[in-house]
């Protein structure tokens, strides 16, 4: 049966994505060689930026959290302090990046289901004028907010410092504009909104920043410097690439662009996201968040309160219908997650709606909220 992946990443891809891993590909191959210099290029462009306009693809092989960590060790330098805006698990991530590479980093916290503010950072900032980069996840997976990163970016450029942010989960199906944002590094990676398959990350980087990396990383694999070094000298990785999960990336742009772009993604996913809300609500459902501070990405819904509700139970039982959910992350709430985003369609959304009913009646579960 072909099952649909309602998560966070990795996701449902197309078909032809995947068929576009069917050839062997040598890492010097032309045809690969050329695909990475296209993919540089497009993913630029994503981000309403231009290497004329001063702006630079790196791209890590490994996980998205190879290239969070590959930006945050390489950047901040000895005698930098690195602020870390926390709201969520993948903000506790960078802060445990922080700690092991042993970076001078303070951390602002904010509650998991509140929004990074751009004041607090601002009064922060202000406070502790020894910062000199600051960092933010946009859409935190663990909950699904998005953090008002234009503001933040604001308040970042006022002060003068640099602006790193994972927009793992967001970019590809959010419309950013990477100037406009005061963004510095962005860093997302292929198995999320670009709808390709697991293999590596990417960074788009201010390219004045970029230079100040060198020599500065903590470790030889991760060094965004010298990887965009490689990269730009004969267009080839350091060390072995990916190659047919650059393919498969190269066919998932081809497929953006053919769709319509961000923008039509962006609408794709809002109409799942609408769908998912509609009928969740019908059968009682509570979201953990707010509305007005929820993004499109992936929602998280409180457990039922029905005694007979056991996720274990819920999760396989959606499973064998073919629907994968995702469990919840929360530190104070019982909750799962349901993501919009990959090769999923609003009817897609409306047939996860009516499983979910269907198991709820198996189970006997009729509390819940
Ligand atoms: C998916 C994700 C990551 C990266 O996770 P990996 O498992 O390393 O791919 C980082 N940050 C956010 C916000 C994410 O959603």
């Amino acid at each position: 049966m072909k099952k649909l992946l309602f998560t966070p990443g990795p996701l449902s891809t197309s078909r032809t994505v995947k068929e576009a891993m069917l050839e062997d590909m040598g890492s010097r191959d032309h045809a690969f060689v050329n695909a990475v210099k296209e993919t540089r290029n497009e993913l630029l462009k994503l981000a309403h930026v231009s290497q004329a306009e001063g702006y630079e693809c790196v791209i890590v092989q490994g996980s998205g959290t190879f290239g969070v960590e590959s930006v945050i060790s390489s950047v901040v330098g000895k005698k930098d302090v690195l602020l870390i805006l926390v709201n969520g698990a993948y903000g506790e991530r960078i802060v445990k990046m922080a700690s092991i590479h042993q970076l001078n980093h303070l951390v602002l916290r904010f509650d998991e289901d509140e929004i990074v503010t751009p004041g607090a950072t601002a009064d922060f900032l202000k406070d502790h004028p020894e910062i000199t980069q600051v960092a933010c996840i946009h859409s935190e997976t663990t909950t699904g907010l998005f953090n008002p990163i234009t503001e933040i970016g604001a308040v970042c450029k006022k002060h003068q410092k640099v602006f790193i942010v994972d927009a793992m989960s967001s970019f590809g199906g959010v419309s950013m504009d990477m100037k406009e944002m005061s963004i510095d590094f962005l860093v997302s990676s292929s198995n999320k909104c670009i709808e390709g398959v697991p293999g590596f990350a990417f960074a788009i980087c201010k390219k004045t920043e970029l230079e100040k990396a060198k020599g500065q990383a903590r470790s030889l694999s991760l060094d965004l410097y010298e990887q965009w070094r490689g990269l730009e000298t004969n267009g080839q990785f350091r060390f072995t690439p990916p190659t047919l999960s650059l393919m498969a990336f190269h066919q998932a742009l081809k497929e953006l662009e053919e769709e319509g772009g961000i923008e039509a993604r962006e609408k794709r996913y809002q109409a799942n996201k609408k769908n998912l809300d509609d009928g969740m609500a019908a059968l009682g459902f509570k979201q953990y968040l707010r509305p007005e501070i929820q993004g499109h990405i992936i929602t998280s819904f409180l457990y039922p309160t029905d005694r007979n509700f056991n996720f274990e139970e819920f999760y396989q039982k959606l499973n064998s219908r073919g629907f994968i959910i995702y469990p919840g992350k929360l530190s104070k709430a019982d909750a799962f997650r349901i993501g919009n985003i990959g090769q999923i369609f609003p009817e897609d959304v409306i047939n996860l709606v009516k499983a979910v009913k269907e198991v709820l009646e198996e189970e006997k579960i009729v509390e819940i909220a």
